[in-house]
């Protein structure tokens, strides 16, 4: 007998497990049910419409239900929010929000793809008509209006995730003064904090205003907010304001059903992606996933897994048994002119896990720099320190970062080592990389840590490291270091070192650093060879002064 297939939400995971299924099953009965208006749209694209960068409304309809229905076969009903599940009955209610009628569906399989609801915090005046968030299209017109109706001049965003940095650059796009709030001390969690800090710095070089470590206690105004006050007494007027602060799974349905729920309280699914219940199945935003690295439980709300496990899925019900092996948490985001990319596990995660790794951090050119338009990227790359095995990536720059992420990340899945890395022949002519590409590049640092050719120390520590008694040596020209040198430094040009090598004790550790790092390799591998006991500070002076001057 044919198999009938209910699928709950049509966009990513939905519309993907829908498209699927078809491919695999000409004769399946499938029911796509979406309570919005619209299917398959492009979420990721909704800041950058409202914005004006993508001018068009229709340019976020990947599909439309006519155009998918005609070509796969599938029953698509807009406008139909399924209400309860009855899994005994193998049946659902359904809502038409057109006629508010409410009817029966049965099911053979049914697939939850309800996505994630956007966090809304708890502050005195949320409910007032000029505080949004960005869900779907309808929300991303609403804004839209509401900026050209009321001539918006002044903003605030709440979070500093990707949706909050995205809708600060559209929103200055349109001439409007943003204000950017973030709880923690820094924006993009996934990144570590001296490499937030780049981003901290840009935003103040393009004129966002950025509040860290504060937040909204109240939204004051009539029907609008008018002013926020912030937890610090800040006060700050805004004629809008944005809410981008995360996604939690929208898993009340499979709750209410009786469905086993994760603790990250997402819908628990197996590695088939099954839930307890084996004729429903469940992918995207709504469900608990299991770290690819780590084998925790995690929610990973992003586009490219819930794909996958839509098409999982499909697979796993027309009896393709299909595991998915989780997610490393792989994202990217355009701050204005700047990219910021992270894959794996970042440093706090590795503190917290415990686990033994090293870090080195490196600024490449994205390409050739005779060749016009070079930008400098930081890369920190993170992994064991016996093996070199690949743990974690995290970039910051502008032009090539997005290339350079993607072959880490596919390091990280396919478990290379840095030594794998420096052999890996990346595509070169100047226009697009160097010869050894900045992912050859930092891999060759990170190889030169685990082969003990170099030992490194962070910034972190080397205040703390000065005041016992190590020796700080900045190896720059002196002409450099005008615009600026770290505390305590002794300036010995790396061309000098070996003229100057008494004066350097030989009872001290020896810190050294220059602006990158490269030059201040060289001296450690000069003083080194010489029985010296010397230390790389990671990232240069450009990192600290990074870190100096968020
Ligand atoms: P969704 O896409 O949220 O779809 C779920 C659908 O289910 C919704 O349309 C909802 O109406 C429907 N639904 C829910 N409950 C019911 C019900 N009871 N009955 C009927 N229908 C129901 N990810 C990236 O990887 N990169 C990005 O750059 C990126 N940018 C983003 C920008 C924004 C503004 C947003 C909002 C998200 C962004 N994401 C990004 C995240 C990405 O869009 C999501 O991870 C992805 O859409 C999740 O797919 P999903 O199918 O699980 O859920």
């Amino acid at each position: 007998m044919n198999n009938k297939i209910i699928i709950v939400g049509g966009v990513a995971a939905g519309a993907s497990t829908a498209a699927r299924l078809r491919r695999l099953d000409e004769t399946a009965e499938i029911i796509m049910l979406e309570r919005g208006e619209d299917i398959s749209f492009a979420s990721c694209g909704l800041p950058y419409y409202v914005g004006g960068v993508i001018p068009k409304r229709q340019s976020l309809l990947v599909q439309t239900p006519q155009a998918m229905s005609k070509r796969f076969n599938i029953d698509i009903r807009t406008l139909s929010s399924v209400q309860r599940i009855i899994p005994e009955e193998k049946k659902i209610e359904v809502k038409n929000l057109v006629t508010g009628d409410i009817y029966s569906e049965s099911y053979d399989y049914l697939v939850l793809c309800p996505g994630g609801t956007p966090v809304i915090p708890e502050i005195t005046g949320i409910n007032k008509t000029n505080v949004f968030t960005v869900r779907n299209i309808p929300d991303s017109d609403t804004i839209r209006q509401y900026i050209e109706q009321e001539e918006v001049q002044s903003a605030l965003i709440v979070g500093g995730g990707f949706i909050g940095l995205e809708m600060a650059e559209m929103l200055q796009e349109r001439d409007i003064e943003v204000n950017l709030v973030e709880a923690g001390p820094q924006v993009l969690a996934a990144l570590d904090p001296e490499m937030a800090a780049m981003i901290h710095n840009y935003l103040k070089d393009e004129d966002i205003n950025l509040i860290r470590n504060d937040k909204p206690v109240a939204f004051e105004g009539e029907q609008n907010v008018e002013q926020v006050i912030l937890a610090s007494g800040t006060k700050i007027s805004v004629d809008l304001v944005i809410i981008g602060i995360g996604v939690r799974p929208e898993a009340w349905l499979a709750k209410e059903a009786g469905l086993n729920m994760g603790s990250t309280g997402g819908i628990l699914v197996d590695e088939y992606l099954q839930t307890s219940d084996p004729s429903i199945y469940a992918a995207g935003d709504a469900i608990q996933i299991k770290d690819f690295q780590t084998g925790a439980d995690t929610l990973v709300p992003l586009a490219g897994p819930a794909n996958r496990q839509g098409w999982i899925v499909a697979n796993n019900i027309t009896g393709r048994r299909i595991k998915y092996s989780g997610s490393q948490g792989t994202g990217i985001v355009k701050v204005m002119g700047m990219t910021a990319a992270f894959t794996g596990k970042n440093e706090k995660q590795l503190l917290k896990l415990g686990w033994d790794y090293r870090a080195c951090h490196v600024h490449p050119a994205s390409h050739a720099t005779y060749y016009p338009g070079a930008k400098q990227m930081t890369i920190k790359l993170l992994f064991t320190p016996e093996e070199g095995k690949m743990l974690g990536a995290q970039i910051v720059g502008y032009e090539g970062v997005d290339k350079r992420i993607d072959i880490l990340a596919a390091a990280i899945r396919t478990g290379l080592t840095v030594f794998d890395l420096q052999e890996m022949e990346l595509a070169y002519a100047p226009p697009y990389s160097s010869a050894k590409d900045p992912v050859n590049m930092v891999a060759y640092a990170a190889a030169n840590i685990v082969n003990k050719d170099v030992e490194v120390v962070y910034w972190s520590e080397v205040a703390d490291r000065v005041a016992k008694g190590a020796f700080l040596i900045d190896v720059r020209t002196p002409m450099e270091t005008k615009q600026g040198m770290v505390d305590g430094a002794h300036n010995i040009p790396v061309d000098d070192i070996r003229d100057r090598i008494d004066e350097i004790p030989q009872d001290r550790e020896i810190l050294l650093y220059c602006l990158v790092g490269l030059r201040s390799y060289i001296a450690n591998r000069i003083l080194r060879q010489r029985g010296f006991n010397t230390k790389n500070i990671s990232g240069g002076y450009k990192l600290y002064s990074a870190i100096k001057n968020q």
